[in-house]
């Protein structure tokens, strides 16, 4: 944690459920009483019914993408302000799926994320090596690449939030040890307060792959680790839930 930061725990619901499971899943995390944000990101299509089944919660709703125009003849695709229309606050981007399924590049996500932010929302940026980066010692300045590249100016005083997620561990069941965790977060710290100065010091730093209820205590209670997104286990309420309460 990062005293003084409040943290978000953010459920990436990915392409699951139909819409009564995901109401029902919204049922379950709404009652979550903890010290940290809460924020849940269904299919876009289930955005409107969760956000319906969370009014009078303070669980927020994100979505999992945006394209970068404000609108426009781009079929298949969501605009930042429809997100916002539905009810939505944040939008994951530059997850390393969309990187890896669509073959987004930093410069796309960037470009995302300035959208995201006229229209509104929050976005949370997402960054993270593959396993031949980090065997080769390049963890550290491949994070730091896609930083550079992926954030708009403005970001950090937009309250905009940075998800480190290392490919190799999103689903897998494996997470980097602790100390591989404090280094690229702190890196990350250094890197933003380097670009943005002092408004990336309260810039929440998320961790994200395998957080599990019985990791999150260690994982949260890391220097500059201001809370997580969790993809497998947000989608079981009460799992999500501890992994909330380990935030404090
Ligand atoms: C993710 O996809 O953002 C993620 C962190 O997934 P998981 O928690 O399942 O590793």
């Amino acid at each position: 944690m990062t005293p003084g930061i409040r943290p978000l725990i953010a459920g990436n619901w990915k392409m699951h459920g139909t819409l009564a499971e995901a109401s029902r899943l919204a049922e379950g995390v709404k009652g979550g009483a903890t010290g940290a944000d809460l924020l849940v990101c269904p299919p876009f299509l289930h955005i409107p019914g969760v956000v319906s089944a969370l009014r009078g919660s303070s669980v927020a709703v994100g979505g999992q993408d945006c394209h970068a125009a404000a609108k426009g003849a781009h079929t298949g695709d969501v605009s930042a302000a429809m997100l916002c229309d539905a009810g939505a606050t944040h939008v994951i981007l530059g997850h390393s799926e969309r990187r890896a399924d669509h073959g987004e590049t930093d410069a796309d996500v960037r470009a995302k994320a300035e959208s995201a932010l006229a229209a509104g929302l929050t976005p949370i940026v997402c960054v993270g090596e593959t396993e031949d980066q980090r065997l080769a010692g390049e963890a550290e300045h491949v994070v730091e690449a896609q930083l550079a590249g992926s954030l708009p100016d403005g970001f950090a005083e937009a309250g905009g939030v940075v998800a480190y997620e290392p490919v190799w561990a999103i689903g897998t069941g494996r997470t980097p040890t602790e100390d591989d965790i404090a280094a690229i977060h702190g890196a990350m710290r250094r890197a933003l307060v380097g670009r943005f100065g002092k408004p990336a010091e309260a810039t929440r730093l998320l961790y994200g792959g395998s957080v599990k209820p019985g990791n999150a205590v260690a994982i949260l209670a890391l220097p500059h680790v201001d809370g997580a997104l969790v993809g497998g286990a947000s989608l079981v309420a009460a799992d999500f839930l501890a992994i909330a309460q380990a935030a404090g």
